[in-house]
């Protein structure tokens, strides 16, 4: 038998930029020259270059025929012909000859991997191109005494779930299986091969699978780039000899689009307690490691274990990728600055796929001996079955009903076998005329062209404008609960039975909510009443069905409806959220919409997750969960003593609703825990009722401390001696205020006794000495977290700079936190390096919230005296009424506390501002008379002053920015500005 060792063909691609990437005014980073592709690094502008079987370069340099398709302008720009050349005819030509091909599409969401392999309008991909050139060739193959079948399969793995994609109805519970054969090795159990006649037949069939997908999509809440879909072609060439005898020669072409790269390791879940859970990612991070145990073993490694059997597309696709098997791998490339990483990762990937070494055999052998096997494999099992049966189960793990299923496929295809192949095109048609029909019906059903309809917007622009739904006249209600007669079944997330209406009367159509709790939104608005569509209006149903709405034919002026795509309809639905591009931009700076990559990439971020926080937020609904998900941009200053840090990333602060615990999420972990989250839906959706112990549960964690905000006091007057006695507003990340913190920083001797009126005038003069600073922070004010939810306690946390980190202690219940915290700090001796510092820097005073554990608050509650439960416990409805009572005195009598201490803080601070607008006006008249006397040009050697104790001396104020006089109309505009401040907010 014929057969050849090759090693994988690796070829990448880079697409142009998408519109997201050229409105913020991405980089391209990716150049090629002949076969090697590089990649720069947008940041230290280092380059790494790759070198590949193919490097094509599809960023730019063509034009678009009339027809759509985009071709080289004279340039050296790869299209879909030039891929099918170099690629998709080896494949062919191996087909003829028997051997087995395999065709991988790798790489991030977005990055071009289904338009290599599929296409997009008129820019048909590798699939159908060679599915087409198969037909041609077939077509015009003279030779009679060959028969040539070709069949074709569609499926998809989601979850670890096989869903054959041709058929129609929900695969069983658990999707297909996964079945052995010890000569072939794994198999689909029952997977439809569709004989088929044309290149036409394909189209639909494909068509169909599409449809399929989508649908599922939708009803499951799964997203097709974390699903796997392999196409499999398998060409058959009977040869029949004189003497009647035939020979068969066959060939597998897999077509794999993989799911995006993105989430390839499990690197990103580091961290999270729940790390190992998810079965979503594990057949793309299990071919992860079954390409770079393969490269090792190319390599010259021993004792390689390869780990196809971890996940169910490594044992689908064995010996496409790592045995018999000719196969080639396009790496798809996203050309922008922000995707640096994952570019880098998609190289390195693909550098290391080049390694692996396959060994392909034709596959061919007599008609007769294959059924010959068959029967004795049959022979084999049925012995098993006997012998398990005799209660002998040593040796062979098989359950009798794996043997028994095994014995029946084997059947099927000797029947198959024998069954001439006209037959089997028959019984084919008979059982695909339905399905085919239905897609014949929707290619002429000219319904669409008379009448309004709204067609499906799928992340996946694949998936879009695939399903649609047109409205005649009269009345059709969407929700759950259809399909029938006026009624269009919607399973999306947040969906309800009766969701809403679409009504037309010919030349109107209306949108109507069935219920106040019925989500609706028009063009990113949510609408509470009866509302008219017009042409190209964007809809959004439940929690993440998207749809656009082509209007009566009249008014479909603009046909183009390619610029509605998923992100029109994010951006449009942010923007009614009060997100814009400026979430990235702190609020009170003048960054404005700063087109740098940090920015740019955080925006990304964040449009990416919204919607899956929206998911996530109707998943807990679904399943009476309680959480809800918030996503928060995470600014660096308000943990720098600069206040100035750019750094900023997107978290998730996630609020149990019930029992008010609350924790920050890293967008890894979140994606993690989203991943368990489908799951756990999906289970649900099965029908299956999941207890889940706490530390398996995707919703629940240990309780944690929380930042609530920060605030900044300058540490510029400690250099001068003068004391900070001030309440400072604490700002939350959002910068809304959570509280308001009393902080004393008073300059003491070595003892700890405060030093009054003692501000020096020239800090320089302390180098070498010392100073003592005596820290106090008696209170806090206004605690939100604990009017929120009296359970909760807080404390502060500081780093005084050169010192250790020091925290108050924690204070529970009351808003009106009495830390009584007091901690004396020394520089000894002061450098010029401690009072540059102190000059330019602030304390950054953290306020972090603390929570009890649920157990800990049962604990608590079932030893009161009347002790009332609540929170998660299960509780009857009297009890939650009293508990609920309770909780609300004690809020009442939190209340009356916080408004005594308010009022007397009132007084005070009405005093302080009395006083310091005295100063002010005093100071006033001493910088006048100051000023006097600089211009009569009197000079005098700085000394040491003290404010209260008569005018400075004459030019102190001469000697630098931070003359005494200066210093003192600072700091007491400060004190006047800040109080002012802290008056306002009462
Ligand atoms: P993936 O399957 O990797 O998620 P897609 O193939 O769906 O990505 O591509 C995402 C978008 O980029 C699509 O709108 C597609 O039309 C466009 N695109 C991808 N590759 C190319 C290319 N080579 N030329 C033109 N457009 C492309
Ligand atoms: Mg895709």
């Amino acid at each position: 038998m014929p057969s050849t060792s090759d090693s994988v063909k690796v070829a990448v691609r880079v697409r142009p930029f998408n519109q997201r990437e050229k409105n913020a005014g991405s980089q391209c980073i990716i150049s090629m020259q002949d076969k090697t592709t590089n990649i720069k690094n947008p940041e230290t502008g280092d380059i790494k270059s790759f070198s590949y079987d193919h490097s094509y370069w599809s960023h730019d340099g063509f034009k678009e025929t009339p027809s759509g398709v985009s071709e080289p302008d004279g340039s050296n720009y790869a299209d879909q012909k030039r891929l099918f050349s170099d690629l998709g005819q080896g494949v062919l030509d191996n087909a003829w000859q028997g051997y087995n091909a395999a065709l991988f599409a790798y790489g991030q969401t977005g990055s071009g991997k289904s338009y290599s392999m599929i296409g997009y309008g008129a820019n048909k991909g590798i699939v159908p191109i060679t599915c087409e050139e198969l037909f041609k060739a077939i077509d015009t193959s003279s030779d009679n005494k060959k028969q040539l079948r070709v069949f074709f399969s569609m499926l998809e793995i989601y979850n670890e779930q096989v869903r054959d994609l041709i058929v129609k109805e929900k695969p069983p519970h658990g999707g297909l299986k996964i079945r052995q054969n010890p000569k072939s090795g794994f198999y689909v159990e029952g997977l439809k091969q569709v004989p088929v006649r044309s290149y036409k037949e394909i189209e639909k069939l494909m068509e169909s699978g599409t449809i399929n997908r989508t649908t599922a999509a939708t009803n499951m809440n799964a997203t097709s780039s974390r699903s796997h879909m392999v196409i499999t072609i398998r060409f058959e060439q009977v040869l029949v000899n004189d003497a009647g005898q035939s020979n068969t020669r066959s060939s597998d072409i897999n077509l794999v689009d993989l799911a995006g790269s993105e989430r390839a390791d499990s690197t990103g879940a580091t961290g999270d307690r729940l790390k190992e859970g998810s079965a979503i990612n594990q057949s793309l991070s299990t071919l992860g490691n079954v390409i770079s145990a393969l490269a090792d073993q190319a390599m010259g490694k021993t004792k390689v274990l390869v780990p196809y059997r971890d996940s169910v597309l490594t044992k689908l696709l064995q010996s496409a990728l790592g045995g018999n098997s000719r196969t080639i791998m396009i790496a798809a490339l996203s050309p922008a600055d922000i995707n640096y990483d994952e570019t880098l990762s998609t190289l390195r990937y693909a550098d290391r796929a080049k390694k692996i070494q396959n060994k392909a055999t034709v596959n061919e052998s007599p008609t007769d001996r294959l059924i010959r096997e068959l029967k004795e494999e049959n022979a084999r099992l049925m012995a098993l079955l006997k012998k398990q049966g005799s209660g002998d189960t040593s040796g062979d793990a098989l359950s009798d009903n794996d043997i028994q299923r095994m014995l029946e496929d084997n059947q099927r295809k000797m029947t198959d076998m024998s069954m001439s192949w006209e037959q089997r095109l028959e019984q084919a048609k008979r059982e695909w005329e339905r399905s085919i029909q239905q897609s014949e019906a929707r290619e002429e059903d000219a319904a669409f062209n008379h009448f309004p309809y709204i067609s499906n917007v799928n992340e996946d622009p694949q998936l879009s404008g695939v399903i649609k739904h047109v409205f005649t006249t009269g009345c059709t209600t969407i929700g759950r609960a259809g399909p029938g007669e006026g009624a269009i079944q919607l399973r999306g997330l947040g969906i309800q039975p009766k969701h809403c209406e679409i009504r037309t009367d010919g030349k109107k159509t209306f949108i109507t909510p069935s219920s106040k709790t019925a989500a609706v939104f028009v063009n990113g608005l949510k609408i509470h009443e009866k509302t008219t569509l017009a042409h190209q209006d964007r809809l959004k149903i439940g929690s993440g069905s998207l749809f656009l709405y082509i209007g009566h034919p009249c008014e479909r002026k603009d046909t183009d409806v390619s610029s509605f795509d998923f992100d029109f309809f994010m951006t449009e639905l942010a923007e009614h959220d009060g997100v814009s591009v400026d979430i990235a931009t702190p609020r009170g700076t003048d960054h404005g919409v700063a087109h740098d990559m940090a920015n740019r990439m955080l925006f990304q971020e964040f449009v990416n997750l919204m919607p899956k926080i929206a998911e996530a937020n109707a998943i807990s609904d679904e399943l009476k969960r309680f959480t809800k998900f918030e996503p928060i941009v995470r600014s660096e200053s308000c943990h720098d003593p600069k206040g100035t840090a750019p750094g900023k990333e997107v978290i998730v602060r996630v609020l149990n609703t019930k029992t008010k615990k609350v924790w920050i999420w890293s967008t890894n972990k979140f994606y993690n825990r989203k991943d368990l989250m489908d799951e756990l839906y999906l289970k649900t959706l099965d029908g299956e009722h999941v207890v889940l112990t706490r530390d398996k549960d995707p919703f629940w964690d240990p309780v944690e401390d929380i930042f609530l905000g920060s605030c900044h006091i300058m540490l510029q007057s400690v250099s001068y001696c003068a004391e900070i006695d001030e309440h400072f507003t604490v700002h939350n990340y959002h910068g809304k205020e959570e509280a308001v913190v009393h902080v004393m920083l008073l300059p003491c001797n070595e003892k700890g006794v405060v030093i009054e009126d003692d501000v020096i005038l020239e800090p320089r003069d302390l180098v070498g000495k010392s100073i003592n600073v005596l820290c106090k922070i008696p209170q806090c004010m206004s605690v939100r977290w604990i009017s929120d939810d009296n359970s909760r306690g807080v404390e502060c946390r500081f780093t005084m700079p050169y010192h250790k980190p020091a925290k108050t202690r924690d204070v529970w219940h009351k808003s009106y936190v009495e830390f009584e915290f007091k901690q004396q700090y020394s520089f000894r001796p002061v450098t010029q390096q401690i009072l540059d510092y102190l000059q330019t820097n602030s304390l950054v005073l953290e306020l972090w919230g603390k929570q009890v554990s649920e157990d800990q608050q049962l604990h608590q509650q079932l030893h009161q005296p009347n002790g009332i439960l609540n929170g998660d416990s299960h509780m009857d409805a009297t009890s939650d009424v009293i508990g609920q009572l309770k909780h609300r005195e004690s809020e009442l009598e939190t209340l009356r506390t916080d408004y005594e201490q308010v009022r007397k803080d009132n007084f005070r601070l009405k005093q302080s501002l009395m006083k310091c607008e005295e100063k002010v006006k005093l100071l006033e008249t001493r910088s006048t008379s100051a000023l006097q006397r600089k211009n009569s040009r009197e000079r005098a050697p700085s000394v040491k002053v003290s404010p209260t104790h008569g005018p400075p001396p004459a030019g102190a104020e001469s000697e630098g920015p931070h003359g005494g006089l200066d210093l003192e109309f600072a700091k007491a505009l400060r004190d006047f500005f800040r109080d002012v401040e802290t008056c306002r907010t009462k």
